[in-house]
């Protein structure tokens, strides 16, 4: 019996996430004292795993899996489960991977918990923690089911380095026709910019900006600390924005190491959608302004005078 870890990864290269699902699979694996076995897809370097505590990497190379495809990876998923005995399958909880968890946990007839964010609880019987109501409570979820899916949530358990060699093993899954009835054939991004899904860090602005004409500096302030754009919903309602960089209950959610906030008031459908983020820091004039009570930290001033300045000083280091 080992953990099995799904290793996202993109374009050839693994994702962030996929070491920090491959870091909590490996202290999953030494509660359970077992070993930890990833699957890469159509990943060049499958040995960066090693530093993260896998004993033994699935190599799957397949053209046809090259655009992500729920059905056809839970297919490979499943199979390489079977094929190491694997109790406890981890996953991330992305967006591709919050598409993938139901149809693998069905394929597995495995119990799924999604939004887990710290090591299992027990494992006897097997229970995890998960946040819920939008980060605003946890709860504690029993799995009882023989197989253990787990959906790790973004930045909720860090990177965990260690010494070791991955093992490689080539590994071809044998995949339907049918897994292909749907399946993307190209993927073309929008912009080259870090998407917010990604980012670790967010530049939000709001309607404290007055004006699409003012987002130079938010962009300035983004470009120079290597962070996504986003905004308040009013912000794109108006077309001051683009719609996918609204974040909030009813737009992306962010999940980011650090989140600054522009100009925004703080109401509670916006505070929905980036609790998840670790530290959060707010610019704005209104000392009452809500935001401040949720905030790590705060500056209380123009956005206008304060933004210019933070980007001059950042441009420093
Ligand atoms: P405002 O509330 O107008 O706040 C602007 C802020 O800028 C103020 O605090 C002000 O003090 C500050 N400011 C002004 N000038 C300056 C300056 N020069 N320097 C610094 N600060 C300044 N909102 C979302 O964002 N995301 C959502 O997903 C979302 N979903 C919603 C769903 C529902 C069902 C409903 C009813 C509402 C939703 N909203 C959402 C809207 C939400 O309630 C707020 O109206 C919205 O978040 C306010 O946006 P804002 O903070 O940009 O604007």
């Amino acid at each position: 019996m080992s953990v099995l870890v799904y290793t996202e990864s993109e374009n050839g290269n693994f994702k962030k996430i996929a070491f920090e699902t491959a870091s909590y699979a490996k202290e999953v694996a030494n509660m359970l004292g077992t070993t930890v076995t990833a699957i890469a897809i159509n990943v060049e370097n499958p040995s960066e795993l090693s530093k993260y505590g896998v004993d033994k990497v699935l190599t799957v190379n397949n053209d046809k899996l090259t655009n992500f495809n729920a059905k056809a990876y839970a297919d490979a998923i499943r199979q390489a489960a079977t094929k190491e005995s694997a109790k406890v399958v981890v996953i991330n909880s992305s967006a591709n991977d919050k598409y993938l968890a139901p149809v693998l946990a069905v394929d597995l007839n495995a119990g799924y918990a999604s939004n887990v964010v710290a090591l299992p609880v027990s494992t006897e019987p097997f229970k995890v923690k998960r946040t819920a109501f939008t980060n605003k409570a946890f709860n504690i979820t029993a799995i009882n089911a023989d197989v253990k899916l787990i959906g790790l949530a973004k930045n909720s358990f860090g990177l965990k380095e260690s010494d070791g060699a991955a093992t490689a093993e080539a590994f071809e899954p044998s995949l339907k026709d049918e897994d292909f009835n749907i399946s993307v054939k190209s993927v073309d991004k929008a912009t080259g910019k870090v998407t917010i899904a990604d980012a670790e860090i967010v530049v939000s602005g709001g309607r404290g900006l007055k004006g699409p004409e003012n987002w130079g500096m938010i962009e300035d302030l983004a470009a120079v600390l290597g962070a996504a754009t986003a905004c308040s919903k009013p912000v794109s309602d108006m077309g001051w924005r683009p719609h996918e960089e609204h974040v909030g209950q009813t737009g992306k959610p962010v999940a980011s190491n650090l989140y600054i906030a522009v100009g925004i008031s703080g109401a509670i459908q916006h505070l929905a959608g980036i609790n998840a983020s670790k530290v959060k820091v707010v610019i704005n004039n209104d000392p009452e302004a809500p935001f401040f009570k949720a905030a790590d930290y705060g500056i209380v001033g123009d956005a206008f005078e304060v933004v210019p300045k933070l980007v001059e000083k950042l441009k420093e280091f």
